[in-house]
């Protein structure tokens, strides 16, 4: 937004006098437009939920109502999460025919996606993890948490208390996730050797 002298400050609160919250927004953002624009964001509120916000035009909400529509009675009653899960699945159904043809799409389908990489036998866990996402060198602050907590903050190969490092059992570079079922902790000493191993 330009830098507003007194007067035109002025004539913008007199514009906005009188109006509902809403009709101020609107002549808010017409002054300018980049700033009534909330920028997109995802947070983590829990181990295994991430809030999304965004905003959307009036042709994605058109699109959205008619996918809505489309999906017959259950489309009415879908929360906007299941909507977004739904039509999540049909897009990866489609980029995935796209990708790998129809045959390679349906062998895809009948394999459970944990198995997208072999878990270590002793990466066990039942605790809740975050599975969203490619694999990333960051380790989200609630997994990190969860995995100290699942190793009684000690070195699971050697019962060390010190220099902990959470190492990744099938690594970033072999494209394992940075998920508590393909995470552990390791001393200094054993991370090295389990390095050396790779
Ligand atoms: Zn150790």
């Amino acid at each position: 937004m330009p830098v507003l002298t007194k007067s035109m400050k002025m004539e913008i609160l007199q514009k906005l006098e009188n109006k509902s919250t809403r009709e101020a927004q609107r002549e808010l953002s017409k002054l300018a437009p980049e700033a009534a624009m909330p920028r997109e964001r995802q947070r983590i509120i829990s181990e295994d939920c991430v809030e999304i916000k965004f905003v959307a035009d009036k042709d994605l909400a058109a699109k959205l109502d008619e996918v809505r529509a489309l999906a017959g009675p259950k489309g009415a009653t879908m929360s906007m999460a299941e909507l977004f899960a739904y039509m999540a699945e049909l897009a990866a159904q489609a980029l995935r025919v796209k990708k790998f043809g129809k045959k390679g799409a349906a062998e895809m389908a009948t394999q459970p996606a944990a198995n997208a990489f072999a878990p270590a036998a002793t990466a066990v866990t039942t605790a809740p993890e975050l599975t969203a996402g490619r694999p990333s060198r960051y380790i989200p602050k609630t997994v990190q948490r969860l995995v100290y907590q699942r190793d009684d903050h000690q070195c699971v190969a050697c019962g060390s208390k010190h220099n902990l490092n959470i190492d990744h059992i099938v690594p970033l570079a072999r494209g394992g996730p940075s998920v508590a079922r393909n995470l552990r902790l390791l001393c200094f000493n054993c991370n090295q050797r389990a390095a050396m191993r790779c």
